[in-house]
C-alpha cells in the first residue's frame, strides 16, 4: 500500500511518515513545496530508504500531483499540508488562502481524477484542527464530532474552508474521505516558533519568554505520536465519510505549560546563574482575537477505533526538551 503524504517535510508530517515506516506499512510519497516550517532534517533518517520518495511540489499544482498519484499507484493520500501558524494568519491571510483553501480543493479535484480509476480501497484523510469550532468558555463542554463551527482567525477559517470543501467532495462525488480534528500538538522536529519550542528555543539563549495577556488561554495538549498513531487507525480503520475527533485528554494554561518546561530544563540544563529560567517569564499584548479554551471529546475515536493517547504531559515534554537540547542546530541554516 503506497500512500501519498502532503506536507510530509513539516512537524507532524515527518513524525508520520517515520511512524508508518517504521510499522513497514508500505512506502510513502512526499510532497512538500518547502516553505519555512519545512525541514530536511527531519526525514534525513530516510534519505537512503528506497521505500521513501519525495517531490517537491505545491499541492496546487493540479497536474504534477494527479501524475504523481498515477505513476506510484497510490492507495490513500494523508494530508498534512497546510500554512498552520495562527500569528501568520493575522499578518499574511493570503497564504492560508492559497496553500489550505485552493491547495485543498486542487488536492481534492487530483484525488477525485484518480479515484475514477483507482479502484476500491482507496482513501483520502484530511487532517485539521480543533480551533475549526471556536473559542470555549470555562464551562462549556469540549468539542465534539457534530459540535458547530465556529473558526475565529484566518488559520482556523481557512482549515474550516478545506474540512467543508473536503466533505462536499464525499456527498457530492462520493469521493472517500475522513477527516480528523485534532488539539494541540508538541513533540520532536516542531518550528520553534509555536508555543513549547518557541518557549525552549529563547530559554536556551537566555532570552526573554513571551506569554500573550494574562497567560490563562487553555489548550488541550497531545504528544505528536499519538496522533500519528490515531491518524494511522484513522486510515486504516476509520469509516468513510466520518470524522474523528483527536485530543488528550490535557487542558493546560499557558502559564501552567511554560513553568513546566522551565522546571524541567532547570533540572536538565541549568541556568549559569543558577536563577530558574521562570525568572524569564515575561507578559505581552495578547494576540488578536485569541480563543480562550479549546477542549476536545476524543470518545468516537477511542470507542470506535480503540486509539487512546499513550503518553502523559510530563513525560512527553520531558523527551521533547531532551530532542531540542541533544538537537541545538536542528533549525538553524533553514
Ligand atoms: P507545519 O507548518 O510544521 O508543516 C506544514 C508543512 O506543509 C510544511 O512542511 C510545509 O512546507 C508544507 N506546505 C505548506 N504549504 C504547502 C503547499 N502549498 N504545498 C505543499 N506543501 C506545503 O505544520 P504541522 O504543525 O505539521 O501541521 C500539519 C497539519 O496538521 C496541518 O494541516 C495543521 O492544520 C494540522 N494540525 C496541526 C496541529 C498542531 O498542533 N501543530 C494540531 C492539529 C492539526
Amino acid at each position: 500500500m503506497t500512500i501519498l503524504v502532503t506536507g510530509g517535510c513539516g512537524f507532524i508530517g515527518a513524525n508520520f511518515i517515520i511512524e508508518y515506516m517504521g510499522q513497514n506499512a508500505g512506502p510513502v510519497v512526499n510532497i512538500d513545496n518547502m516553505t519555512y516550517s519545512a525541514n530536511p532534517k527531519n526525514l534525513l533518517s530516510l534519505a537512503h530508504n528506497p521505500q521513501y520518495i519525495f517531490y517537491q511540489h505545491d499541492i496546487n499544482a493540479y497536474d504534477a500531483i494527479l501524475a504523481i498519484m498515477q505513476r506510484h499507484k497510490i492507495s490513500a493520500v494523508v494530508h498534512f499540508a497546510a500554512e498552520s501558524h495562527v500569528d501568520r494568519s493575522i499578518v499574511s491571510p493570503g497564504d492560508f488562502i492559497h496553500t489550505n483553501i485552493n491547495g485543498t480543493f486542487q488536492l481534492l479535484r487530483a484525488a477525485l481524477e484518480y479515484y475514477k480509476t483507482a479502484g476500491a480501497g482507496f482513501r483520502f484523510v484530511h487532517v485539521s484542527t480543533d480551533e475549526v469550532f471556536g473559542s470555549l468558555g470555562p464551562d462549556d463542554p469540549a468539542f465534539c464530532e457534530t459540535t458547530p463551527y465556529q473558526p475565529s482567525s484566518p488559520y482556523s477559517a481557512s482549515k474550516a474552508a478545506s474540512d467543508h470543501m473536503v466533505r462536499a467532495y464525499f456527498h457530492t462525488y462520493n469521493l472517500p474521505v475522513l477527516i480528523t480534528n485534532c488539539s494541540n500538538n508538541y513533540g520532536y522536529f516542531q518550528f520553534p516558533e509555536k508555543l513549547i519550542p518557541l518557549m525552549i528555543h529563547r530559554a536556551l539563549a537566555d532570552k526573554p519568554l513571551p506569554i500573550y495577556g494574562d497567560g490563562m488561554n487553555i489548550r488541550d495538549w497531545l504528544f505528536v505520536t499519538d496522533h500519528c498513531q490515531a491518524i494511522m487507525r484513522v486510515l486504516q480503520h476509520g469509516q468513510v465519510g466520518e470524522t474523528y475527533c483527536v485530543g488528550g485528554n490535557n487542558e493546560r494554561n499557558n502559564i501552567a505549560v511554560v513553568d513546566y518546561i522551565c522546571e524541567v530544563m532547570d533540572e536538565l540544563q541549568p541556568r549559569r546563574d543558577g536563577l530558574s529560567y521562570k525568572t524569564l517569564k515575561s507578559f505581552v499584548p495578547d494576540r488578536l482575537g485569541h480563543d480562550r479554551r479549546y477542549a476536545i471529546n476524543s470518545q468516537k475515536i477511542q470507542r470506535q477505533l480503540g486509539w487512546q493517547p499513550q503518553t502523559n504531559f510530563r513525560d512527553g515534554l520531558r523527551k521533547t526538551i531532551g530532542w531540542y537540547l541533544q538537537n541545538p542546530s536542528h533549525f538553524t541554516h533553514q
